[in-house]
């Protein structure tokens, strides 16, 4: 581990919307909690799980309940950081 994670850079990669198909392009998050992105084609909100290689994509429904960015917030309770 030689990178810091504040330094690491958030970038925006293009990803396939799960919705229309369409690339779309959406912040790289910088952590590996999911959350939420938008469509600009079809201005849909559809949910992005960060992996290794890149992302995955989910449309709201059918996310799994694990990765929903709400449900990975309501367990968090109120605290964001350990
Ligand atoms: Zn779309």
């Amino acid at each position: 581990m030689n990178t810091k994670k504040e330094d690491y850079p958030q970038s925006v990669i293009n990803t396939a919307c799960p919705y229309c198909g369409e690339k779309t392009p959406i912040n790289r998050p910088n952590d590996y909690r999911s959350r939420y992105a938008y469509c600009l084609p079809c201005k849909e909100k559809f949910v992005v799980e960060p992996i290794r290689d890149g992302v995955k994509v989910f449309t709201l429904m059918e996310v799994p309940y694990n990765i929903d960015p709400e449900c990975q917030a309501l367990e968090r309770g109120q605290s964001d950081e350990e």
